[in-house]
């Protein structure tokens, strides 16, 4: 499957996807279904067997929104709250309108969805107001099962290839990607008529606090080029006064997760042994009472389970070892913790942008267009944070026209705007026609609310 191999200096597609994880497959994916004779490239720069964020699969699915147990309105609210207010409802809700068939129709891949013994799905409440994590019994699968739709679709995968600009004609369209290979450093030029970046979140703005370098909750290598490469091109980025700092285990790098063994009668404590957290899972509320409780002396937070029977310890176990990070199960049996004994003891994680929590990133509208092109057509289909880059001239016209145009975006530093903090849509078109970049500040912005 790893169709453009080492040599090659050029490749011209109809769809480029970068960033292979779970929202790119899926885009990619979407993309064959919709246009069966296109030519579409994922290219990855790890390998999309075992990319991203998840990299097997994941536990549950945290932003379920299914009816009979809530509505996109409510899980906006959610989102809403849960960010401070700094987050843009309409994508947001377009998501949580469209979860449900999505959640079919990964059914029908074969990744299962928990359901009760009526049949119906078995969601779970997690949040701080809702109920929107609905279990996955084998979600350790999702990633092979993406992978064999893929394969399914004839979708043309390049591994080890990492994007590192966006190519724009002269108009500021959108005309491909420049990518180097991270193995033999090769440099591939890609054109494409349209882009759809999905190259997650940004994970490790500097070093983390423990001194790890790969102590992060995100995934490590989620480095934010999605995001810096959307912004040289001319995107607006949104709501990164958002950002992300999550709870993990001391000395390991990875998320603490009590939200996962939350529903399993687990929680957060100070050294007391006293609960100081109202819900455990991520809002900024959440890390206020976890830094509160810090600066109060009753540090440091750890993570109780020897209260409950080893039996319920085994079931958390297999999620948070086998299906969240293998590494984990390792970690604990070298350092001699045992849930069954004591708390455990956790620590913070850097600074991050996560699109997924916090709603921030390129900025999309709920048709997940950028502002970067002049003229664009609809997306074809947005997963998570991805952004559709479209340009509007028939593949064999663009190609000749591009062939000519192509060049690399602009690489020079551009002039910062003044501080912007009357509008919600804050997001303005600079003298050379570009966007600029949105920076609302947090603070004005609460004061306006
Ligand atoms: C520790 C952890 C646990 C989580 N648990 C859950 C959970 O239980 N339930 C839930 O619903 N959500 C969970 N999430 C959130 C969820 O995993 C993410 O929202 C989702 O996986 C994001 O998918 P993505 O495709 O946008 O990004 P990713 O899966 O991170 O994929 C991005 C991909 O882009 C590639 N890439 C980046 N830059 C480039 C480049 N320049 N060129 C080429 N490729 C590039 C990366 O290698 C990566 O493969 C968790 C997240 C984390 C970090």
């Amino acid at each position: 499957m790893d169709e453009i191999k080492s040599g090659l200096t050029e490749v011209v597609c109809d769809i480029l996807v970068i960033g292979g994880g779970t929202a790119g497959p899926m885009a990619a994916y979407k993309a064959k279904r919709h246009s069966p004779g296109a030519r579409v490239v994922l290219l990855e720069k790890a390998n999309v067997k075992r990319s991203g964020a998840i990299a097997m699969g994941m536990d549950g699915l945290n932003n379920a929104v299914v009816p009979g147990y809530a509505t996109p309105e409510q899980y906006t609210k959610e989102i809403t709250i849960a960010n401070d207010g700094i987050c843009d409802q309409a994508p947001v809700y377009k998501y949580a309108s469209r979860c449900f068939e999505i959640i079919q129709e990964l059914d029908g891949f074969g990744i299962k969805f928990q359901k009760n013994e009526n049949g119906d799905f078995d969601v779970k409440k997690v949040h701080h107001l809702g109920s929107y994590v609905l279990p996955m019994p084998n979600g350790d699968t999702v990633k092979k099962a993406l992978y064999r739709q893929l394969r399914r679709e004839k979708v043309l995968i390049s591994n080890r290839y990492m994007a590192t600009r966006l190519l724009t004609g002269r108009d500021g369209q959108i005309a491909g990607a420049i990518a180097v290979n991270t193995r033999s450093a090769e440099f591939l030029v890609l054109r494409a008529r349209t882009v759809i970046l999905c190259a997650g979140a940004a994970g490790r703005l500097g070093l983390p606090q423990s001194g790890y370098l790969w102590g992060t909750y995100e995934n490590a290598t989620n480095s934010g080029d999605g995001y810096a490469m959307a912004y040289h091109a001319g995107a607006a980025l949104a709501n990164l006064e958002c950002y992300q700092i999550n709870p993990l285990i001391k000395d390991y790098n990875g998320p603490a997760c009590a939200y996962v063994a939350g529903p399993f009668g687990a929680y957060t404590t100070n050294s007391e042994g006293n609960r100081f957290i109202e819900c455990d899972y991520w809002s900024g509320q959440m890390m206020q009472e976890f830094y509160n409780e810090l600066q109060s002396g009753k540090g440091p937070v750890f993570l109780k389970l020897n209260h409950l029977h080893s039996d319920t310890i085994g079931k958390i176990e297999a999620v948070l070892h086998q299906v969240e990070r293998p590494s984990r199960g390792r970690f604990h049996e070298n350092r001699g913790t045992n849930y069954r004994e004591r708390m455990i003891e956790m620590h913070i994680s850097e600074i991050g942008f996560c699109s997924g929590h916090s709603a921030s990133g390129v900025y999309v509208d709920e048709f997940a267009r950028t502002r970067c092109q002049v003229s664009m057509r609809p997306a074809i289909w947005q997963a998570s944070r991805t952004i559709t880059c479209s340009a509007p001239s028939p593949t064999e016209r663009w190609r000749a026209s591009t062939r000519r145009k192509l060049q690399p975006t602009s690489t020079s530093p551009t002039t910062t705007p003044p501080m912007s903090c009357a509008s919600s849509n804050a997001c303005w078109p600079r003298h050379d026609g570009r966007m600029a970049f949105r920076l609302t500040s947090l603070n004005t912005r609460r004061d306006a609310s």
